[in-house]
C-alpha cells in the first residue's frame, strides 16, 4: 500500500513537473518544447494553447496515443515521440501539415497507415526504427531519409511456388475499397497482399542503398500470375 502510493506521488511529481515547462513554455512563447523522460502518459488540454511551437520533443515516455488538441499545433515541424508505447499513428497527425520530421522510433506500431506520407506533404525525414512493422505502404517514396532498421521486415527470399491458391495464404477480407496495381481494376472484397523490393538510394533518391518492402495489392490470380510485374507473394512461414 505504502508502494502504491509512493508510486502515485512519484507520476503526480512528474507530471506536475511536465505541467511546470508546459506554463514557462505557454509564459516565454519559446518556440521549442522538450519534454522527453518525464513519465508522461497523456498530454494535458492546455497543449492546444502552444499554438507557436515548431519543435517538441516528447520522446522517452509512455504515451499510447495523443489528443485532438494536438491538431492546433499548426506550426510544428519537428515532432520527437520515439520510445513510446504507441500501437499505431495517432490520427491527430496527419493534421499536422507542417511536419517535416517525425521520429517514431522504438514503439510498437505494426502498420503504417495506407495513404503513407501523403497526408504531410513537407514530411522530408522518418524514423520508425525499432517499431514491429513489415511491410510499407506506397506514398512513402517522396521522404528523403526513412529509418527502419529493427523491425520485422518482409525479406527478399525467393520461393519455388507453384501458382495455386494455397499459395498465398494472406488472402484476406478487406474493409474497405481498393484497386489492383496491374489491371487498376477496383476490387471490394478479397485481394491478394504482394510486396514490392524499392531500393531508398535508385527509387527514392535518399543516399543509403536499402531494400524496402512496399506492400501492393492485387485483384486475382489471374493478374499475379501475369508475368509482366516485379511483385512478390507473400507466404506465412
Ligand atoms: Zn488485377
Amino acid at each position: 500500500m505504502e508502494t502504491c502510493e509512493k508510486f502515485k506521488l512519484t507520476i503526480h511529481a512528474t507530471c506536475q513537473m511536465a505541467n511546470d515547462l508546459i506554463i514557462k513554455a505557454l509564459k516565454t512563447k519559446s518556440n521549442s518544447l522538450n519534454l522527453s523522460s518525464r513519465k508522461i502518459t497523456h498530454l494535458p488540454e492546455v497543449f492546444a494553447r502552444l499554438t507557436w511551437i515548431v519543435i517538441l520533443k516528447l520522446n522517452n515516455n509512455y504515451l499510447s496515443s495523443l489528443p485532438s488538441e494536438l491538431m492546433c499545433l499548426q506550426k510544428l515541424t519537428e515532432l520527437n515521440l520515439g520510445n513510446n508505447v504507441l500501437e499505431e499513428i495517432p490520427s491527430v497527425l496527419k493534421h499536422l501539415h507542417c511536419l517535416n520530421k517525425l521520429y517514431l522510433y522504438g514503439n510498437k506500431i505494426s502498420h503504417l497507415p495506407p495513404e503513407g506520407a501523403l497526408g504531410w506533404k513537407n514530411l522530408k525525414i522518418l524514423d520508425v526504427a525499432g517499431n514491429c512493422l513489415s511491410v510499407f505502404p506506397v506514398g512513402f517514396l517522396t521522404l528523403e531519409e526513412l529509418f527502419f532498421e529493427g523491425n520485422n521486415l518482409v525479406p527478399f527470399t525467393l520461393m519455388e511456388s507453384i501458382q495455386e491458391k494455397e499459395v498465398l495464404s494472406l488472402k484476406d477480407m478487406l474493409s474497405h475499397w481498393g484497386q489492383c496495381a496491374l489491371c487498376s481494376q477496383p476490387f471490394l472484397t478479397t485481394w491478394l497482399e504482394c510486396v514490392q523490393f524499392i531500393n531508398t538510394r535508385k527509387h527514392m533518391g535518399m543516399k543509403s542503398s536499402q531494400s524496402v518492402p512496399v506492400r501492393v495489392l492485387l485483384c486475382s490470380y489471374d493478374c499475379f500470375n501475369r508475368d509482366d510485374h516485379q511483385y512478390y507473394g507473400l507466404v506465412r512461414l
